[in-house]
Protein backbone atom coordinates (compact mmCIF):
# COMPACT_ATOMS: atom_id res chain seq x y z
CA UNK A 1 0.00 0.00 0.00
CA UNK A 2 0.85 3.80 -0.61
CA UNK A 3 1.99 4.44 3.46
CA UNK A 4 3.37 7.67 2.80
CA UNK A 5 0.18 9.27 0.58
CA UNK A 6 -1.86 7.86 4.47
CA UNK A 7 0.91 9.53 5.95
CA UNK A 8 0.25 12.80 4.33
CA UNK A 9 -3.21 12.67 4.45
CA UNK A 10 -3.44 11.55 8.01
CA UNK A 11 -0.43 14.48 9.32
CA UNK A 12 -2.25 16.87 7.33
CA UNK A 13 -4.75 19.64 9.41
CA UNK A 14 -8.24 19.53 8.41
CA UNK A 15 -10.23 21.03 11.24
CA UNK A 16 -14.34 21.02 10.24
CA UNK A 17 -14.83 24.20 8.32
CA UNK A 18 -11.09 24.63 7.49
CA UNK A 19 -10.29 21.90 5.16
CA UNK A 20 -8.32 23.05 2.59
CA UNK A 21 -4.86 21.66 3.46
CA UNK A 22 -6.52 17.97 2.97
CA UNK A 23 -8.10 19.13 -0.22
CA UNK A 24 -4.61 20.62 -1.38
CA UNK A 25 -3.28 17.04 -0.60
CA UNK A 26 -5.77 15.39 -2.56
CA UNK A 27 -5.56 17.51 -5.65
CA UNK A 28 -1.63 17.03 -6.00
CA UNK A 29 -2.09 13.36 -5.56
CA UNK A 30 -4.78 13.18 -8.43
CA UNK A 31 -3.43 15.54 -10.58
CA UNK A 32 -2.43 13.25 -12.96
CA UNK A 33 -4.99 10.57 -12.92
CA UNK A 34 -7.07 12.44 -15.75
CA UNK A 35 -10.13 12.81 -13.27
CA UNK A 36 -11.60 15.88 -13.48
CA UNK A 37 -11.14 17.61 -10.87
CA UNK A 38 -13.10 20.83 -9.82
CA UNK A 39 -14.18 22.01 -6.19
CA UNK A 40 -17.65 24.20 -4.61
CA UNK A 41 -17.68 27.18 -2.37
CA UNK A 42 -17.66 25.44 0.64
CA UNK A 43 -14.67 23.49 -0.77
CA UNK A 44 -16.00 20.35 -1.15
CA UNK A 45 -13.48 18.76 -3.66
CA UNK A 46 -14.78 16.64 -6.72
CA UNK A 47 -12.85 14.22 -9.16
CA UNK A 48 -14.94 12.75 -12.09
CA UNK A 49 -13.95 9.78 -13.56
CA UNK A 50 -15.05 7.68 -16.93
CA UNK A 51 -18.90 8.26 -18.62
CA UNK A 52 -21.67 6.06 -19.00
CA UNK A 53 -25.56 5.75 -17.92
CA UNK A 54 -25.48 6.21 -14.54
CA UNK A 55 -23.89 8.54 -12.24
CA UNK A 56 -22.38 6.64 -9.14
CA UNK A 57 -21.37 9.58 -6.32
CA UNK A 58 -18.72 8.34 -3.93
CA UNK A 59 -17.75 10.01 -0.67
CA UNK A 60 -15.34 10.47 2.27
CA UNK A 61 -14.80 13.40 4.59
CA UNK A 62 -12.03 15.53 4.57
CA UNK A 63 -12.60 17.13 7.69
CA UNK A 64 -11.25 16.01 11.09
CA UNK A 65 -12.52 16.85 14.88
CA UNK A 66 -10.79 20.12 16.54
CA UNK A 67 -11.31 22.94 18.58
CA UNK A 68 -11.80 26.39 17.87
CA UNK A 69 -10.92 29.45 19.85
CA UNK A 70 -13.46 31.08 22.10
CA UNK A 71 -11.96 33.33 23.91
CA UNK A 72 -8.02 34.34 24.93
CA UNK A 73 -7.83 36.15 27.90
CA UNK A 74 -5.69 38.78 28.84
CA UNK A 75 -1.87 36.68 29.74
CA UNK A 76 -2.70 34.20 26.56
CA UNK A 77 -4.50 31.45 27.54
CA UNK A 78 -6.99 30.35 24.89
CA UNK A 79 -10.41 29.09 25.89
CA UNK A 80 -12.11 26.82 23.51
CA UNK A 81 -15.18 25.59 21.76
CA UNK A 82 -15.35 21.71 20.14
CA UNK A 83 -15.44 21.04 16.79
CA UNK A 84 -17.31 17.01 16.64
CA UNK A 85 -17.54 14.71 19.34
CA UNK A 86 -14.30 14.65 21.64
CA UNK A 87 -14.65 13.04 24.43
CA UNK A 88 -13.38 15.77 27.45
CA UNK A 89 -11.68 12.61 29.53
CA UNK A 90 -8.62 12.42 26.20
CA UNK A 91 -8.52 16.58 26.19
CA UNK A 92 -5.64 17.06 28.84
CA UNK A 93 -2.20 17.50 28.05
CA UNK A 94 -2.49 17.01 23.89
CA UNK A 95 -0.43 18.91 22.29
CA UNK A 96 -2.44 20.81 19.55
CA UNK A 97 -1.30 23.48 16.50
CA UNK A 98 -3.41 26.97 16.50
CA UNK A 99 -3.50 27.93 13.11
CA UNK A 100 -3.01 31.72 13.05
CA UNK A 101 -3.89 33.39 9.53
CA UNK A 102 -0.18 34.84 9.84
CA UNK A 103 1.29 32.19 11.59
CA UNK A 104 0.56 28.76 13.23
CA UNK A 105 1.35 28.35 16.67
CA UNK A 106 1.93 25.54 19.00
CA UNK A 107 0.31 24.87 22.38
CA UNK A 108 -0.72 22.72 24.48
CA UNK A 109 -3.40 22.05 26.76
CA UNK A 110 -2.72 22.67 30.13
CA UNK A 111 -3.33 20.48 33.76
CA UNK A 112 -2.79 20.51 36.75
CA UNK A 113 0.19 18.54 38.38
CA UNK A 114 -0.55 15.10 40.48
CA UNK A 115 1.37 17.10 43.56
CA UNK A 116 -1.14 20.47 43.60
CA UNK A 117 -4.67 18.11 43.02
CA UNK A 118 -6.68 17.89 46.07
CA UNK A 119 -7.81 14.33 46.56
CA UNK A 120 -11.30 14.45 45.05
CA UNK A 121 -9.64 15.99 41.97
CA UNK A 122 -7.60 13.37 41.41
CA UNK A 123 -10.40 10.91 40.27
CA UNK A 124 -12.81 13.86 38.90
CA UNK A 125 -13.41 13.88 35.26
CA UNK A 126 -12.28 17.53 34.32
CA UNK A 127 -14.90 18.61 31.50
CA UNK A 128 -13.56 21.07 28.43
CA UNK A 129 -15.23 24.13 29.51
CA UNK A 130 -13.01 24.36 32.24
CA UNK A 131 -9.49 23.48 30.03
CA UNK A 132 -7.24 25.50 28.25
CA UNK A 133 -4.43 26.02 25.61
CA UNK A 134 -0.82 27.46 26.75
CA UNK A 135 0.80 28.53 23.37
CA UNK A 136 3.88 30.64 25.19
CA UNK A 137 2.82 33.11 23.88
CA UNK A 138 0.86 36.04 25.61
CA UNK A 139 -2.44 37.85 24.23
CA UNK A 140 -0.55 40.15 21.57
CA UNK A 141 1.99 37.71 20.68
CA UNK A 142 -1.24 35.82 19.49
CA UNK A 143 -3.12 38.34 17.82
CA UNK A 144 0.10 39.68 15.96
CA UNK A 145 0.12 35.74 14.99
CA UNK A 146 -3.65 35.82 13.41
CA UNK A 147 -4.84 33.96 16.14
CA UNK A 148 -8.41 35.26 17.23
CA UNK A 149 -11.78 34.23 18.18
CA UNK A 150 -12.83 31.19 15.62
CA UNK A 151 -9.39 29.98 14.64
CA UNK A 152 -9.20 26.79 14.28
CA UNK A 153 -7.39 23.89 16.47
CA UNK A 154 -5.93 20.68 15.50
CA UNK A 155 -4.26 18.33 17.59
CA UNK A 156 -0.74 17.12 16.27
CA UNK A 157 0.41 13.12 15.93
CA UNK A 158 2.02 11.70 13.89
CA UNK A 159 1.37 8.36 11.74
CA UNK A 160 2.91 5.25 13.12
CA UNK A 161 2.85 1.60 12.17
CA UNK A 162 2.01 -0.87 14.73
CA UNK A 163 2.52 -4.61 14.35
CA UNK A 164 0.78 -7.11 12.42
CA UNK A 165 -0.27 -4.53 9.69
CA UNK A 166 -1.89 -1.85 11.99
CA UNK A 167 -1.47 1.80 11.69
CA UNK A 168 -1.99 4.57 14.60
CA UNK A 169 -2.78 7.79 13.08
CA UNK A 170 -4.85 11.27 14.64
CA UNK A 171 -7.66 10.91 11.92
CA UNK A 172 -8.13 7.93 10.17
CA UNK A 173 -11.86 9.04 10.54
CA UNK A 174 -11.71 9.91 7.78
CA UNK A 175 -8.31 10.33 6.24
CA UNK A 176 -8.24 6.05 5.67
CA UNK A 177 -11.94 6.92 3.93
CA UNK A 178 -9.85 9.43 1.48
CA UNK A 179 -6.88 7.35 0.85
CA UNK A 180 -9.19 4.50 -0.36
CA UNK A 181 -11.15 6.59 -2.19
CA UNK A 182 -7.66 8.65 -3.71
CA UNK A 183 -6.25 5.07 -4.56
CA UNK A 184 -9.74 3.26 -6.49
CA UNK A 185 -10.46 6.58 -8.25
CA UNK A 186 -6.27 5.92 -9.59
CA UNK A 187 -6.79 2.63 -10.39
CA UNK A 188 -10.22 2.13 -11.71
CA UNK A 189 -11.48 1.62 -15.67
CA UNK A 190 -15.23 3.20 -14.36
CA UNK A 191 -18.26 1.82 -16.62
CA UNK A 192 -20.33 4.93 -15.52
CA UNK A 193 -19.89 8.35 -14.54
CA UNK A 194 -18.29 8.13 -11.34
CA UNK A 195 -17.78 11.18 -8.27
CA UNK A 196 -15.90 10.45 -6.12
CA UNK A 197 -16.83 13.79 -3.29
CA UNK A 198 -14.07 14.69 -0.80
CA UNK A 199 -16.66 16.22 1.47
CA UNK A 200 -16.49 18.90 4.04
CA UNK A 201 -17.86 19.26 7.66
CA UNK A 202 -19.02 16.04 8.16
CA UNK A 203 -18.18 15.80 11.91
CA UNK A 204 -21.14 18.70 12.60
CA UNK A 205 -23.73 16.93 10.86
CA UNK A 206 -22.80 15.82 7.18
CA UNK A 207 -22.82 19.04 5.91
CA UNK A 208 -20.41 18.83 2.38
CA UNK A 209 -22.50 15.78 1.51
CA UNK A 210 -25.76 17.25 2.04
CA UNK A 211 -25.25 20.16 -0.56
CA UNK A 212 -22.85 18.16 -2.71
CA UNK A 213 -25.60 15.68 -3.52
CA UNK A 214 -27.45 17.95 -4.69
CA UNK A 215 -24.98 19.56 -7.26
CA UNK A 216 -23.57 15.79 -8.63
CA UNK A 217 -27.58 14.64 -8.95
CA UNK A 218 -26.44 10.85 -8.33
CA UNK A 219 -28.40 7.66 -8.85
CA UNK A 220 -26.19 6.05 -6.28
CA UNK A 221 -24.35 7.03 -3.39
CA UNK A 222 -21.84 4.94 -1.31
CA UNK A 223 -19.94 6.94 1.71
CA UNK A 224 -16.51 5.94 2.73
CA UNK A 225 -16.00 5.82 6.30
CA UNK A 226 -14.56 4.53 9.23
CA UNK A 227 -16.45 2.56 12.11
CA UNK A 228 -16.23 1.25 15.57
CA UNK A 229 -14.21 -1.98 15.69
CA UNK A 230 -14.69 -3.11 19.01
CA UNK A 231 -11.50 -6.35 19.11
CA UNK A 232 -10.17 -4.73 22.53
CA UNK A 233 -10.81 -5.02 26.27
CA UNK A 234 -13.87 -3.36 27.71
CA UNK A 235 -15.74 -3.64 24.94
CA UNK A 236 -17.96 -6.22 24.97
CA UNK A 237 -18.66 -8.74 21.39
CA UNK A 238 -22.40 -8.15 21.29
CA UNK A 239 -21.92 -4.11 21.58
CA UNK A 240 -19.35 -3.72 18.56
CA UNK A 241 -18.63 -6.94 16.88
CA UNK A 242 -16.35 -5.74 13.83
CA UNK A 243 -13.37 -6.56 14.28
CA UNK A 244 -9.91 -4.95 12.62
CA UNK A 245 -8.05 -6.94 9.85
CA UNK A 246 -11.53 -8.89 8.19
CA UNK A 247 -12.17 -6.25 5.88
CA UNK A 248 -14.67 -3.35 5.34
CA UNK A 249 -17.62 -3.19 6.50
CA UNK A 250 -20.71 -3.25 4.39
CA UNK A 251 -23.06 -1.19 6.85
CA UNK A 252 -26.89 -2.24 6.96
CA UNK A 253 -28.41 0.44 9.18
CA UNK A 254 -27.12 3.15 11.22
CA UNK A 255 -28.18 5.88 13.28
CA UNK A 256 -28.97 7.36 16.48
CA UNK A 257 -28.55 5.25 19.73
CA UNK A 258 -31.76 3.29 21.30
CA UNK A 259 -33.61 4.39 18.11
CA UNK A 260 -31.44 3.95 14.30
CA UNK A 261 -33.16 7.74 14.08
CA UNK A 262 -31.52 10.15 11.96
CA UNK A 263 -29.23 7.81 10.37
CA UNK A 264 -29.45 5.22 6.58
CA UNK A 265 -31.23 2.30 6.63
CA UNK A 266 -28.90 0.82 3.42
CA UNK A 267 -30.63 0.04 -0.22
CA UNK A 268 -31.17 -3.46 -0.61
CA UNK A 269 -30.38 -3.48 -4.03
CA UNK A 270 -26.73 -1.15 -3.20
CA UNK A 271 -26.08 -3.14 -0.38
CA UNK A 272 -26.46 -6.70 -2.04
CA UNK A 273 -24.65 -5.57 -5.13
CA UNK A 274 -21.82 -4.63 -2.86
CA UNK A 275 -22.07 -7.63 -0.72
CA UNK A 276 -22.09 -9.30 -4.51
CA UNK A 277 -18.91 -7.87 -5.59
CA UNK A 278 -17.22 -8.45 -2.75
CA UNK A 279 -18.29 -12.44 -2.79
CA UNK A 280 -17.69 -12.72 -6.23
CA UNK A 281 -13.94 -10.83 -6.07
CA UNK A 282 -13.09 -12.77 -2.52
CA UNK A 283 -13.11 -9.75 -0.99
CA UNK A 284 -13.45 -10.32 2.79
CA UNK A 285 -16.19 -8.43 4.51
CA UNK A 286 -18.40 -7.67 7.37
CA UNK A 287 -21.63 -6.58 7.91
CA UNK A 288 -22.54 -4.07 10.32
CA UNK A 289 -25.88 -2.28 12.34
CA UNK A 290 -23.76 0.67 13.75
CA UNK A 291 -26.04 2.48 16.82
CA UNK A 292 -24.72 5.60 17.64
CA UNK A 293 -23.41 7.12 14.36
CA UNK A 294 -23.65 7.77 10.78
CA UNK A 295 -21.55 8.77 7.77
CA UNK A 296 -22.40 10.74 4.70
CA UNK A 297 -24.79 8.29 3.32
CA UNK A 298 -27.57 9.08 5.25
CA UNK A 299 -27.40 12.88 3.71
CA UNK A 300 -26.84 11.64 -0.09
CA UNK A 301 -29.91 8.82 0.35
CA UNK A 302 -32.15 11.93 1.70
CA UNK A 303 -31.13 14.36 -1.28
CA UNK A 304 -33.33 14.53 -4.21
CA UNK A 305 -36.25 12.63 -4.76
CA UNK A 306 -33.95 9.68 -3.15
CA UNK A 307 -31.11 8.10 -4.07
CA UNK A 308 -30.61 4.78 -3.03
CA UNK A 309 -27.37 4.54 -0.83
CA UNK A 310 -24.48 2.54 1.02
CA UNK A 311 -21.91 2.94 2.99
CA UNK A 312 -18.41 1.02 3.19
CA UNK A 313 -16.66 1.55 6.59
CA UNK A 314 -13.12 0.63 7.26
CA UNK A 315 -12.50 -0.78 10.67
CA UNK A 316 -10.74 1.12 13.67
CA UNK A 317 -10.19 0.99 17.25
CA UNK A 318 -10.46 4.23 19.61
CA UNK A 319 -12.27 6.34 17.07
CA UNK A 320 -12.18 10.18 18.12
CA UNK A 321 -9.26 9.77 20.30
CA UNK A 322 -6.16 11.40 17.96
CA UNK A 323 -5.07 7.74 17.96
CA UNK A 324 -7.18 5.49 15.44
CA UNK A 325 -5.87 2.16 14.61
CA UNK A 326 -6.63 0.67 11.64
CA UNK A 327 -5.68 -2.20 9.20
CA UNK A 328 -3.40 -2.12 6.01
CA UNK A 329 -5.63 -5.40 5.07
CA UNK A 330 -9.07 -3.20 5.19
CA UNK A 331 -7.76 -0.61 3.79
CA UNK A 332 -6.37 -2.49 0.49
CA UNK A 333 -9.79 -4.66 0.20
CA UNK A 334 -11.80 -1.93 0.78
CA UNK A 335 -9.92 -0.19 -2.52
CA UNK A 336 -10.33 -3.69 -4.25
CA UNK A 337 -14.05 -3.66 -3.29
CA UNK A 338 -14.65 -0.13 -4.54
CA UNK A 339 -12.62 -0.70 -7.67
CA UNK A 340 -14.86 -3.11 -8.66
CA UNK A 341 -17.82 -1.22 -7.93
CA UNK A 342 -16.38 1.61 -10.56
CA UNK A 343 -15.64 -0.73 -12.82
CA UNK A 344 -18.88 -3.15 -12.95
CA UNK A 345 -22.38 -1.96 -13.90
CA UNK A 346 -24.93 -2.46 -10.99
CA UNK A 347 -27.83 -4.88 -11.90
CA UNK A 348 -30.80 -3.21 -11.05
ZN1 LIG B 1 -16.03 9.93 9.80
Amino acid sequence: MNLELLRKLGESHGVTGSEYGVAAVIKEELRESGARIYEDRFGNLFAEKGSGERTLMIAAHTDEIGLIVKHIDEKGFIRFAKLGGIPDQILPAQRVLVHGMKKRVHGVIGCKAIHVMKEDERKQLLTYDRMFIDTGATKEQLESCGVRVGTPISFVRGLTELENDLIVGKAMDDRAGCYVLIEALKRANPKNRIVTVFTVQEEVGLRGATMSAYAVKPDIGIAIDTTIAGDHPEIAEQDASVKLGRGPTIVVADGRKDSLGGGMIANPLVRGWLMELAESGGIPYQLEVLEGGSTDAAAIQMSQSGIPSACISIPSRYVHSFSEVVSKKDLEGCVELLVKAMESNPPF
